[in-house]
């Protein structure tokens, strides 16, 4: 078994609160929420972070703000941000890609 957490949830070793999921991605709830709605969009492939990826992931990284769209669109959400902490100075501290979808508060900027 990985110790990648998301990895787990991806293979559905642990359970998640799933709330999409294609052949690329994966979306569910944060288990530690730091907004009334918080999301993480994952990628199905084994990256670390953002700043790992390549030409290669354009189509995948196209996909997963297009992924955002529809969970958007889905829960009628007009309002959100995204995030992405790359690397551990930035707040990263699950080293598998994701994206943070933020919404149902008001956002400071620029952000702490
Ligand atoms: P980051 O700090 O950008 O790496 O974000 C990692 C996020 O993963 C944090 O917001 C955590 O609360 C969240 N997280 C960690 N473990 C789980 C889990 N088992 N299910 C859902 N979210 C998780």
């Amino acid at each position: 078994m990985t110790d990648n957490i998301f990895l787990k949830i991806i293979n559905k070793e642990i359970p998640a609160e799933i709330l999409y999921e294609d052949d690329m991605a994966i979306a569910f709830n944060d288990i530690s929420p730091e907004a009334p709605i918080h999301i993480l969009v994952v990628p199905k492939k084994e990256i670390k972070k953002l700043s790992e990826t390549s030409k290669q992931d354009q189509e995948l990284l196209g996909h997963l703000l297009l992924v955002v769209n529809k969970i958007t669109d889905k829960y009628q959400i007009e309002d959100f941000r995204i995030v992405v902490n790359n690397g551990t100075g930035a707040g990263q501290t699950v080293f598998h890609l994701h994206l943070h979808i933020l919404a149902g508060r008001n956002f400071g900027w620029p952000p702490g």
